[in-house]
Parts: C-alpha cells; sequence; structure tokens
C-alpha cells in the first residue's frame, strides 16, 4: 500500500452531525491572516487545509452550502452543518467546487496538519509571531512558486490536464 493510499484523516462540526474524512493528504495548508478570515472566525485567522472535493468524503450528515461574499468578489460558499451551524470547509472561487478549504480546527487531529504557508501577513494581528522561517506573504502568491511539485501535478489532473 502507498503512503497516499494509507492516508487517512477524520473530522467533523460540534454536534457530530456532519462528519467527514480526508482519503488523501492535503495539497498545502493555508494560515489566513486576512481580515475576512479573522471576521469569520472571530479569530485572529483560520487554518484552511485544501484537498480535492473527491478526496474529501463525507461519512454522514449533509452540510449546506451557505453563500458568503468574499474579498476577491467572486464570492464563497460556506459547507456549514445544518445543525449546529460550524463551518467545516469552503469552496472559493478560481477551482471553485473542485477544492475544498477544510477548516483543520474541526479535523479530529489538528496538531497533525500546521501551516505550509502564512498569507495576507500585512493583516495580521500584531500579537501574531510568524515562526522563523516559515514561508510568508504580505498577500497571496504563486501556486507554482510555493507548491509541492506532487501538488502542482494534483491540481494539474483536478483541471483534466494531468
Ligand atoms: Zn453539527
Ligand atoms: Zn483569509
Amino acid at each position: 500500500m502507498s503512503a497516499a493510499e494509507a492516508f487517512t484523516a477524520e473530522g467533523g462540526c460540534t454536534c457530530r452531525a456532519v462528519r467527514y474524512r480526508l482519503t488523501r493528504a492535503p495539497l498545502i495548508v493555508h494560515c489566513c491572516h486576512c481580515r475576512w478570515c479573522q471576521r469569520e472566525t472571530g479569530s485572529a485567522f483560520a487554518l484552511n487545509a485544501l484537498i480535492e472535493s473527491r478526496e474529501l468524503a463525507l461519512l454522514s450528515g449533509q452540510p449546506e452550502l451557505v453563500a458568503t461574499p468574499s474579498n476577491s468578489g467572486r464570492g464563497q460558499k460556506i459547507a456549514r452543518c445544518g445543525a449546529c451551524r460550524v463551518a467545516v470547509w469552503s469552496h472559493y472561487g478560481g477551482l471553485g467546487e473542485l477544492v475544498s478549504f477544510v477548516r483543520v480546527g474541526t479535523l479530529d487531529e489538528p496538531e497533525r496538519f500546521p501551516p505550509d504557508v502564512h498569507i495576507y501577513t500585512e493583516s495580521k494581528q500584531p500579537w501574531v509571531v510568524i515562526p522563523a522561517g516559515a514561508r510568508a506573504f504580505g498577500q497571496y502568491y504563486q501556486s507554482r512558486e510555493v507548491w509541492s511539485a506532487a501538488s502542482l501535478r494534483r491540481r494539474e489532473a483536478l483541471l483534466g490536464r494531468g
């Protein structure tokens, strides 16, 4: 069995109606310090594990996709448990529903998914200290400069270009 086949991680909402499983390692994990994420989480940043939606298996429940404004102007869809309303993942413009931004804090073992890159650090809370040596960008970045070669290939495959 390859490492990719052996990978699994589960998570869900607070009331446990929604449970899901990642069947592959994330493409990349973002720590986003933008004001929009700060507002939507009520916290200092959002931690999102990007994964192909076909690698995100719903085990129970049926999240409701809530249309929400986004900084890009293209909008986003936030998947929320219909009962407790906790947000479990989002779809953004660009790759749309092909990719899910899973909220790392809803995973059962969030410590397995530290950020690969910090983004929008220009609006980070002043007391948040980015670890020395961490990849960090004032705004966004070019995927080809940050994503692993394997993740870039997975993205191409997702877009039907692989
Ligand atoms: Zn719930
Ligand atoms: Zn953000």
